[in-house]
């Protein structure tokens, strides 16, 4: 059986039809090319807002490294604790 293709975020912004939007490589600067098959039109994604802003990334990096744990600072800020290992994880290591 054929279920039509949803892809959530996806909107074509010339015909508004959300379905059947496909992946159409990528821009220059690596953001996601979708093409409507409705119409045609060829348009770049909107790249994710942050949920987060950089003071409470850096904010909660601190408090884990204070010794809360990642559990207790995703509490603190009203986000997961995956979130704030993810935060950690991504953080560049110190040189030298
Ligand atoms: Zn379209």
């Amino acid at each position: 059986m054929r279920t039509t293709k949803i892809t959530e975020g996806k909107i074509c912004p010339k015909c508004g039809n959300a379905t059947e939007q496909n992946n159409f490589g990528r821009n220059r600067s690596g953001t996601q090319r979708c093409k409507c098959k409705a119409c045609g039109r060829i348009y770049t994604l909107e790249p994710k807002r942050r949920a987060y802003s950089e003071e409470v990334r850096e904010l909660a990096i601190k408090e884990f490294y204070a010794g809360i744990s990642g559990r207790g600072v995703g509490k603190i800020h009203g986000m997961s604790g995956n979130n704030v290992y993810n935060w950690l994880k991504k953080k560049p290591k110190r040189r030298g």
